[in-house]
């Protein structure tokens, strides 16, 4: 037997790992209500027409030979219009999705050993990448008695001499928590007196169910900062794979921009035809944005009622995305992984664990995904009630 190379063990993504469990489930018969991952398109919604059509255009046009490595000139431009404050078209790199654009930046910053602070719970690709680069992935707790606030002070504690970069999520995957200016002030002004680079997820900034979202980049320009973002969420699109990253420091991050280059040529370019939705997405109509933020809100709200009804669950009302993450205020035998495994194989319902998305030590979450529409989701919470009260 060949052995991979060890540090891939510490690879690990809870939400695809959980799914599997639930195929094999299904597989058996059992039919399995799904509340566990973020794609709007297996659900109710749908991608808007004009996208479609973009596309459909450009491989009839006949452009599907390779692009430029940082993409398109037409989509660079449109998302450096739409970045704000506006960036210059050379400064931003068009990806195989976020994913990737976060792998880009962080294989061109950190070395083996080096340090990066990640939100926790957040999203494990985060984890997952700087595991591979051997790099060590250190949380900085999210404060769920305020609202999964970002903790500026607390983040701060965790800082080394290794310390190389802290990455936002805002909104936050799982909690659906939306950093205000002063919390992402905070962040910055840790970011300037430690030398640190600022990566700013912001792939949910238009799913918002009140106020406006604060970009980062509109809150310094004197610290370095990568904002990524894409057209998987907001624009319907997951399977398309367009995602990209903006450089709003360029003087600061110059050799920086120079390695995502290198990375970027070394892997020739992204999906050419599907760069030609950029510019209609971020110019075209956005009227899908209100009838998809209406049928959420209704979702949120069923959910968050329900859950806040059952003894030994709370849970903290998202203000944006379509997660949540509960809190199990009663112990559970084998942790949060277990409750979810036990729930799904007894009822269906599937959930991802908390544990998967990191959480404070001695704390039990389970994440949520309020996609489903009502019937589904009344479905899924009366079981989830039911096999809490058998166990209580
Ligand atoms: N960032 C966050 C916070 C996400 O939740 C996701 C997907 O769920 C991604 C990035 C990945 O996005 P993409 O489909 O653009 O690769």
């Amino acid at each position: 037997m060949v052995q991979p190379a060890r540090h891939i063990a510490n690879v690990k993504y809870a939400i695809r790992n959980i799914a599997a469990e639930a195929a094999r489930l299904e597989a058996t018969g059992m039919k399995i209500l799904p509340c566990n991952i973020g794609d709007p398109l297996r659900f109710d919604f749908a991608t808007p027409p004009h996208l479609v059509e973009a596309v459909v255009k450009a491989l009839r046009d006949g452009k599907n030979q390779y692009v430029a490595s940082a993409g398109l000139r037409e989509a660079r431009e449109a998302v450096a219009a739409s970045m704000q404050p506006a960036v210059r078209p050379e400064d931003v790199f068009i990806t195989s999705g976020v994913s990737e654009a976060l792998d880009l930046v962080l294989t061109a910053l950190l070395e083996a050993g080096d340090e990066v602070l990640l939100p926790s719970p957040g999203y494990p690709l985060y984890n997952a990448i700087a595991a591979r680069l051997q790099a060590t992935a250190v949380p900085y707790y999210l404060d769920e008695s305020r609202g999964w606030a970002i903790d500026a002070e607390a983040m701060e504690a965790s800082i080394t001499k290794r310390t190389k970069a802290i990455v936002v999520c805002n909104p936050n995957n799982p909690t659906g928590a939306v950093a205000t200016r002063a919390q992402l002030a905070g962040v910055l002004d840790v970011a300037r007196r430690h030398g640190l680079v600022v990566i700013s997820d912001e792939i949910y900034d238009r799913l918002l169910f009140s106020g406006t979202h604060v970009p980062t980049a509109t809150v310094a320009d004197d610290v370095p900062l990568i904002t990524l973002n894409g057209l998987s969420k907001a624009y319907l699109v997951p399977g398309w794979r367009v995602g990209w990253l903006a450089i709003h420091t360029p003087k600061l991050l110059k050799d920086v921009a120079a390695a995502v280059q290198r990375l970027a040529d070394a892997r020739l370019c992204g999906p050419g035809p599907f760069h030609y939705a950029v510019k209609p997405a971020l110019e075209g109509p956005q009227n899908h944005v209100p009838e998809v933020m209406a049928k959420l809100r209704s979702r949120r709200d069923l959910m968050v009622s329900r859950l806040n009804a059952m003894p030994g669950v709370s849970v903290v009302e998202p203000q944006g995305a379509f997660y949540a993450m509960p809190s199990l205020t009663r112990e559970w035998a084998g942790g949060d992984e277990a409750f979810v495994l036990e729930l799904v194989r007894e009822t269906g319902v599937l959930f991802v664990h908390g544990e998967g998305f990191g959480q404070k030590p001695g704390t039990r979450h389970f994440r949520v995904v309020f996609l489903p529409p009502e019937q589904v989701l009344t479905q899924a919470f009366d079981r989830l009630e039911a096999f809490l009260k058998a166990r209580s």
